[in-house]
């Protein structure tokens, strides 16, 4: 069920929960910003979601609200992952799914990261 992302940030989401440490994730990357884990339902041969350590629900509150800090440390850490993930040479792609027509299903803010090989047309 796609998230309403005008809504309030709901702390009982999944990817809250796997940052408070009551799910586990495969991690792949930490700093105070962000967190990256594998995908449990790999997209591609590369999956990695990247999450940012602040309460927000969808792109459009992060970009309102986050402080220029959060913003350029979530976006540092996704070049990060992908360049410690081996997918700069070759390529990869970014995704981020906002609200009902976006698909979004988790109501905490996320980028996907695919690669490892050829992707099609979409993803996610
Ligand atoms: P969609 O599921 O339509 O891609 P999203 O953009 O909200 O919608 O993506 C949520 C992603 O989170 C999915 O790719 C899903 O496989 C992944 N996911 C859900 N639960 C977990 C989990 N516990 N650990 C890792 N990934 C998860």
């Amino acid at each position: 069920m796609a998230i309403d992302p005008t809504a309030d940030y709901n702390p009982d989401n999944i990817f809250a929960k796997i940052l408070r440490g009551e799910i586990p994730c495969n991690k792949v990357y930490e700093d105070e910003h962000a967190l990256a884990f594998h995908d449990i339902n790999p997209q591609a041969d590369v999956h990695i979601l990247v999450i940012p350590k602040g309460e927000y629900v969808s792109w459009d509150d992060f970009s309102a609200k986050a402080s220029a800090e959060e913003i350029a440390g979530f976006v540092r850490a996704v070049g990060h992952v992908a360049r410690e993930n081996g997918l700069v040479v070759r390529g990869y792609r970014l995704l981020a799914n906002i609200g009902r027509n976006g698909g979004q299903e988790v109501p905490h803010l996320h980028v996907h990261l695919f690669g490892g090989g050829p992707l099609g047309p979409m993803l996610a």
